[in-house]
């Protein structure tokens, strides 16, 4: 199966179905990266965030924002939630008998996530965790390196645990790792995702910011100049 990209604001993007998305990640190890707005107005500063998003193994565009940038400049790619993602992926994995590492969130939260996580994936194999408060990575990289993990979960937040797992690719070149933010904590029960309506509708970050109105100043104004770059892309590109 190969890659089919399309591209927002110099950014590849898969333009893969869930289940496309889930087939590849699941026969190819490295970084898959969860895209969003925020992260591309990120990468549009740091040339080495830049880079490690462009030297990703898969990119799957993780919400309404880059969803309809794409839109605009024509693709029809449809959204994949990175915590669906990785949920799907701890079955595929489990399934295979295939073992798993956990890293970032508080350590309740981790222990929780995991814990909750056994009871629905019985065959989950974890052979590390760790909470995502540690100041040494290089001592938590040859940590996980000790239990080789086939999979790799990382959840310390954008762009953290980008830069986490793009370190770690050289010390687990086997493993797949994927960035997955406040996961965990929705695991553990202690965040609770947006209710179905509102994802359906696209409008998760919004629930997220009437939840947690401190995400406001991560919303605006990256969104709307976000969408405004796409729309020059757009005018440029014709
Ligand atoms: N986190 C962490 N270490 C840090 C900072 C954050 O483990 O140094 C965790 C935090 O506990 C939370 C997650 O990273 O579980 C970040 O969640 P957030 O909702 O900010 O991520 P998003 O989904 O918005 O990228």
């Amino acid at each position: 199966m190969d890659r089919d990209l399309v591209k927002i604001l110099s950014y590849d993007v898969d333009s893969f179905t869930f289940e496309q998305a889930v087939e590849y990640a699941c026969s190819h190890s490295g970084q898959i990266v969860t895209i969003n707005p925020e992260m591309i107005a990120n990468a549009q500063k740091s040339v080495d965030f830049s880079n490690v998003i462009k030297n990703a193994e898969l990119v799957v565009a993780d919400g309404i924002g880059v969803e309809i940038g794409l839109k605009i400049l024509g693709h029809n790619v449809k959204r994949i939630p990175g915590i669906e993602l990785g949920k799907a992926l701890l079955n595929k994995f489990s399934e295979s008998g295939k073992s798993v590492a956990f890293i970032g969130a508080k350590q309740e939260v981790v222990d929780k996530a995991i814990e909750n996580l056994k009871v629905e994936i019985p065959e989950l194999n974890v052979v590390y965790s760790h909470n995502g408060y540690f100041s040494d990575d290089n001592e938590i990289l040859s940590d996980v390196e000790k239990c080789h993990p086939d999979l790799v979960l990382v959840a310390l937040g954008s762009p953290k645990q980008e830069f986490f797992i793009h370190s770690l690719n050289q010390y687990l070149p086997n493993a797949t790792m994927i960035g997955l933010g406040g996961s965990f904590d929705v695991w553990a029960g202690a965040v609770k995702r947006a209710p179905k309506i509102w994802q359906k509708f696209g409008l998760e970050w919004l629930y997220r910011t009437i939840k947690e109105p401190q995400r406001f100043k991560r919303i605006f104004p990256t969104l709307p100049l976000f969408i405004i770059k796409v729309l020059k892309e757009r005018v440029l590109n014709k």
